[in-house]
Parts: C-alpha cells; sequence; structure tokens
C-alpha cells in the first residue's frame, strides 16, 4: 500500500499556461474595467500558490483520505486525518475567494483563472474539494439571491472558513425528479419558517471542518403549486446566528446516517432529518416565495461546471501519472525486434499501443480544459459587457449556458474513461491500490450521476439550450467552426483534418435536424432516446475545433520562434498538433456512426416490451 505521506497528484502547469494565455489569451480581460485591477502576474502568483497548496497539502491526504473515509459516530461525522489542518491553509491562502466579487469581499478574478484553480484542487483531492467547492456554490447563490441581512449574516463566514454551506435537493423519492420533493415549509413570522422533510444524498451534509454549516434547502410552502414551479429556497443553519456572528442555539436539523461509497469517500454524504422535533426554523431566501428553483439554478448551473471541471481534475492526473509510469515500466522489447527473444527490454511507453492510450488521454485532457476556460471566458466577457455592450454580452451568455450541460456530461463521462484508460496503461499495477489511477477511476464515476444525471444534461441541451434565443445560441456556435474551417481548409498539415472537421460539423447539423424532425412528428421518446448521443456528437465537433485551433497557435509558435526555441518547448508544441491530428483521425469518426444511429431512427429500445428485456426479474 502506498505511503501516507506520499503525494500521487501530477499537473502540467506548462499546458495550462498554453491555454490561459498562447490559446484562448485570457490576459485580454486584463485591458477590461471589470478585471483591470489584476494582471497576469497576480493570476500566475494565484496558480502558483494553488499548485503547492495542491501537491504539498490536500494531494497527500487523497490516498490516505480514500482509505480511511468518514466516520458517523453518536451522530457527528469525523472527516480523514488532516482534513481539518487543509480546511485551515486553504481560507489563509484565500484561494476559495478568487473569483467572488469584490462587493462580496473576493478578489473578483476571472472565472476563467478560477476554473484553472478548481481543475487542481480537484484533481488533488476529489473528495477534499467538495466542502470548499459547495461552500463557495451556496456562498455565490447567497450573494445573488439573498437580502442584505442575509448576506451580513452568514456570507463573511461562509467567505472566511467559519461556516461552510451545502445544497439540499434530493430526496429519497426526488432525484431527477427535484420537483417531486416533499419537505415542507410552514410560515412562522416574516421570512421565518418551520422546516419539515429529509432530504438525502447531501455533499458535505454534516463534517467537523467548520463551527457551523448553511444548509440551502428546497422545500413547498403549505398550499404552493406542485412541481418545480412550487418550490421556494430556505437558508437553514445548522446552528443559529447572531447578528455579532456569534453562535446561537442549535438548529433542528439532525444527522441520520451518511453513505458508504465507491469513491470520494472522504466527502461525507448525508442524509439530513430537518425538523425530527418540530423546531427546524429557516430563511426564505431574498424574502420571495416559489422562487427556489431560479435561486438554486445558480448553484446548479455553477455546480454543472464544477462537476465538469472536477472531470478534466481527475482525468488530468490520470493521464500524466500513467504517463510517468509509461516512461518507466520496461516490458516487452520493440516491434522491430519481435523476432529476437535477446533484444533489449524497452519502456512500455515505446509500443505502440501505449502511445495510443497516451495520445487519447492527451488530446480528450486538453481539450476538455480548452472547453471549460472558454465556457469561463465567455461568462468573463459578459460581466466585463454587460453594461457597455448588451447585444454582445447576451451572446457571451448564450455560449456559456449552451456549452454547460457539455462540459458537465463530456467532461465527466470521459473522466471515468481517461481514468480507466491509464489503468489500462498501467497494466496490474493500475489495479492496485499502490498506485492512485484505481482511486480516480472510482471517484471519477460519481460526476456522471450527481448534479443531474448526464442524460438529464442530454435532454436539456436538445429541449432548451439548442431552441435558446430563437435558436441563436446554436447557430453562432456552429458559425464560429464553419469560419474557422474556411480559414484554415488550406492550412499546411493540417488540411485533412480541418476538412474533416467540416464534414463533422455537417453531420452535427444533419443529427440536429433529424431530432427536430423526431420532434414534429410526435416522437419525443425517439429525441430522448438519441440524446445522449447527440450531446456526443456536438462534444466531439467541439473538443476537435478547440484542438484544431490549437494545433495552429502552436504551429505558429514552432516555426516563428524555433532559432530560440528549446528543444523541449519545440517539442511541447509539436506535442499539440499531434494531439489535435490524433483526435481527429481516431475520435472524430466516431461523430458519422453516431450520427448514422441517430438518422436511422432504430425503436427497437423504444418498442421492445417490458419482458423483452428478460422474464427472469
Ligand atoms: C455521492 C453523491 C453526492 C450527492 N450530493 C448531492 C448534494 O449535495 N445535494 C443533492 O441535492 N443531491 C446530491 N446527490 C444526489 C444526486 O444529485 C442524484 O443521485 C441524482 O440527481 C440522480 O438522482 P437519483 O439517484 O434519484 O436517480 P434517478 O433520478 O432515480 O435516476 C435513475 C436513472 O434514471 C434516469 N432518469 C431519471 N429520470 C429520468 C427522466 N425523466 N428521463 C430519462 N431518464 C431518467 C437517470 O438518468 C438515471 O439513469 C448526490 C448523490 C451522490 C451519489
Amino acid at each position: 500500500m502506498a505511503d501516507a505521506a506520499v503525494n500521487s497528484y501530477e499537473l502540467d502547469l506548462r499546458a495550462i499556461q498554453f491555454t490561459l494565455y498562447e490559446h484562448l489569451q485570457v490576459q485580454q480581460l486584463f485591458d477590461h474595467p471589470h478585471y483591470s485591477h489584476l494582471s497576469r502576474e497576480e493570476c500566475d502568483a494565484v496558480i502558483a500558490q494553488c499548485a503547492k497548496f495542491a501537491t504539498q497539502v490536500t494531494g497527500p491526504l487523497n490516498g490516505p483520505g480514500d482509505r480511511a473515509g468518514c466516520r458517523f459516530e453518536n451522530g457527528t461525522v469525523t472527516t480523514p486525518d488532516g482534513f481539518r489542518q487543509a480546511w485551515k491553509t486553504l481560507f489563509e491562502l484565500g484561494l476559495m475567494s478568487f473569483a467572488m466579487p469584490t462587493e462580496s469581499g473576493g478578489f473578483g478574478g476571472p472565472h476563467a483563472v478560477e476554473c484553472v484553480l478548481q481543475e487542481i484542487q480537484s484533481g488533488a483531492n476529489t473528495a477534499f474539494n467538495m466542502y470548499p467547492g459547495l461552500t463557495h456554490g451556496a456562498a455565490d447563490m447567497l450573494f445573488h439571491c439573498g437580502t442584505q441581512a442575509q448576506k451580513d449574516l452568514f456570507l463573511p463566514h461562509m467567505l472566511s472558513g467559519r461556516f461552510s454551506g451545502t445544497m439540499c435537493l434530493s430526496e429519497p423519492h426526488a432525484g431527477s425528479d427535484v420537483g417531486a420533493a416533499k419537505t415542507r415549509a410552514k410560515h412562522v413570522d416574516g421570512e421565518i419558517y418551520e422546516i419539515t422533510g429529509q432530504k438525502c444524498w447531501i455533499s458535505a451534509g454534516d463534517h467537523d471542518l467548520t463551527e457551523n454549516i448553511v444548509h440551502m434547502v428546497l422545500a413547498r410552502i403549505d398550499g404552493a403549486p406542485a412541481g418545480t414551479k412550487g418550490l421556494s429556497l430556505f437558508i437553514v443553519p445548522k446552528v443559529w446566528v447572531k447578528p455579532d456572528g456569534s453562535l446561537g442555539k442549535p438548529n433542528d436539523v439532525q444527522t441520520g446516517s451518511i453513505e458508504h461509497k465507491m469513491g470520494i469517500k472522504a466527502s461525507a454524504t448525508a442524509v439530513l432529518n430537518f425538523g425530527e422535533n418540530g423546531a427546524c426554523r429557516g430563511l426564505l431566501m431574498g424574502g420571495v416565495p416559489n422562487q427556489g428553483i431560479k435561486q438554486m439554478f445558480r448553484m446548479m448551473n455553477s455546480a454543472r461546471i464544477a462537476v465538469g471541471i472536477q472531470g478534466i481534475g481527475v482525468a488530468a492526473t490520470a493521464y500524466l501519472n500513467a504517463l510517468g509510469y509509461a516512461r518507466e515500466r520496461l516490458q516487452g522489447s520493440a516491434a522491430k525486434n519481435f523476432k529476437d527473444p535477446n533484444a533489449p527490454r524497452v519502456a512500455i511507453i515505446e509500443h505502440a499501443d501505449v502511445r495510443r492510450m497516451l495520445l487519447e488521454m492527451k488530446a480528450k485532457v486538453e481539450g476538455m480544459r480548452t472547453l471549460a476556460v472558454k465556457l469561463a471566458l465567455h461568462n468573463d466577457l459578459h460581466e466585463c459587457l454587460k453594461d457597455v455592450d448588451a447585444g454582445k454580452a447576451a451572446r457571451h451568455r448564450g455560449q456559456v449556458d449552451l456549452l454547460t450541460p457539455i462540459v458537465k456530461s463530456y467532461c465527466s463521462d470521459q473522466a471515468f474513461r481517461i481514468a480507466e484508460l491509464a489503468i489500462q496503461t498501467y497494466g496490474g499495477a493500475g489495479y492496485v491500490q499502490d498506485n492512485p489511477v484505481e482511486q480516480y477511476c472510482r471517484d471519477a464515476k460519481i460526476l456522471s450521476i450527481y448534479e443531474g444525471t448526464n442524460h438529464i444534461q442530454a435532454a436539456d441541451l436538445i429541449a432548451r439550450k439548442l431552441q435558446a434565443n430563437g435558436g441563436e445560441d446554436f447557430r453562432l456556435f456552429l458559425e464560429e467552426i464553419e469560419t474557422f474551417v474556411a480559414r484554415h481548409e488550406k492550412t499546411p498539415g493540417i488540411q485533412a483534418e480541418v476538412t474533416a472537421l467540416g464534414v463533422a460539423v455537417d453531420a452535427l447539423k444533419r443529427a440536429a435536424a433529424a431530432l427536430m424532425e423526431f420532434f414534429m412528428s410526435g416522437k419525443v421518446d425517439q429525441v430522448m432516446l438519441n440524446a445522449n448521443d447527440f450531446l456526443a456528437v456536438m462534444a466531439d465537433v467541439t473538443i476537435a475545433h478547440l484542438l484544431l485551433e490549437a494545433a495552429v497557435v502552436a504551429e505558429t509558435k514552432r516555426g516563428s520562434d524555433h532559432d530560440d526555441q528549446s528543444q523541449e518547448e519545440f517539442d511541447f508544441y509539436a506535442g499539440k498538433v499531434a494531439a489535435a491530428k490524433f483526435f481527429v483521425n481516431h475520435v472524430l469518426p466516431m461523430v458519422h456512426a453516431r450520427v448514422a444511429t441517430i438518422t436511422a431512427g432504430d425503436r427497437s429500445a423504444l418498442d421492445v416490451h417490458d419482458r423483452g428485456f428478460s422474464t427472469a426479474v
């Protein structure tokens, strides 16, 4: 078993810098008044500090935390050794407040940089990062939706790390179907309500890291309409807070149990009982009833993006660990010497199939990172422009909305697959706990399930996002890729790949048209049957575009600067081009199989009788 103090987290700061500054030009933000209080140097310093925190503090706690898990004894939850100190250090470093608005006491940093900070922290210790991640989301929602008095009471303590936050939607019978929630709220006085009900699977629902936990709870006020429209949002602290910030009486929030899970074992996932003794009180968020789902969507949207970023973090460290192992593990001889039993043994990185796995992982990790940072950059540009050019700002907002389900689904699905590929790269050594990749694989599986399963994301993409703004967001998305194709279809070195991207975009359009046709002819079930395939097609096209764009940048750099360039830099840029070519030639062709599946309109899964699946159960 691995040494308890060993850090397994690996990161590639050079690749991150390329995405931020050479490819996506995030430094453009510092010219806008909204971000002019920051510079690239300051952001780089925060990234470096975050990397140090990840490799020296939370990274070494990842394996031991997985093995120890959280404990639930006598109604209280204990997190693994080292977590309390890590929490304290995180807040001392101010990393949590980087992207929070300055008016709330944060640094007001760009989401594009925050995206990288989150990738690093989630990659180092996915389970630990659940606690600050939820606190950040809850604090952000409170800042945007709470009354001034509510913010004054809780926000400074959440941003200082004294209190943490949660999101409480799920109930035993209401998972994907959030609108079926039965938790009730009865008016007591002013914005105070009595809360009764049970929430389950609540991440960071109970723990020993903070003095208090601020639960954000969806509940239905007596007499409110059924479904999501009748839900209101309540701020339900574990312990009441006095105006001077000191703690008052405990609220009636009891922890029923915590789950025993496949992964993220050091993240406490709790069953919470509100009002078992009839004494649980909550404050109506913003003082407005029946706005709960709208308010919660602020937290859910950022959590969906955050889950995608969790996936990138896990996938990136899985890939880099596999790469390190492949460089050292000697096994077999080079293929050209296959007839010579005395040929020298080679590192497995020399075998074609291992190179295939490594380049697939690299291409996907770097493509996903670029996608997430690009989404975040759209968010930042929206912030910069919303008061000066509403039309342009809205276009950036539209891209954030359109790309959110793709970031959530694609990056979470791929995280599991990349971690699995990392295990395959190791061989048997990947399947045992001496190496971290088996944990990465277990930790990554939840990402496609929580925050709305990946099918719910695909349904959201098709039913809402493609149609949003009269289809304008999707049209702009396609236009950007088609403009790239038109500009680069004769660019030497990647001509064939750019042409292939153009053909894939046409296929994507055909798939969208087919779904529309199914919808118009009343076959909604057929639309849903193909939703995941459609999302996968759109994601592959998006990633191929971004990787080719990166290849164009890399090609220019390695061409123009070669005289002064180190061999290492030259090879770095060459790796970018190779990753793009690999993705387009080995992954993008799957688009055509999926589009053929969608357009064929097969109904076997829909028409088969339930008994046809099996008569045994
Ligand atoms: C470790 C962990 C942490 C969690 N943290 C939180 C948290 O902090 N807060 C919180 O509120 N919840 C949390 N959850 C709950 C999580 O969000 C739900 O598990 C998730 O939304 C899915 O709900 P479910 O498990 O009830 O599955 P179900 O909704 O029962 O879904 C089961 C399957 O049916 C499919 N399905 C369901 N409805 C439809 C539909 N209408 N159309 C097509 N397919 C459908 C799903 O895609 C899935 O494949 C957590 C769960 C876990 C395991």
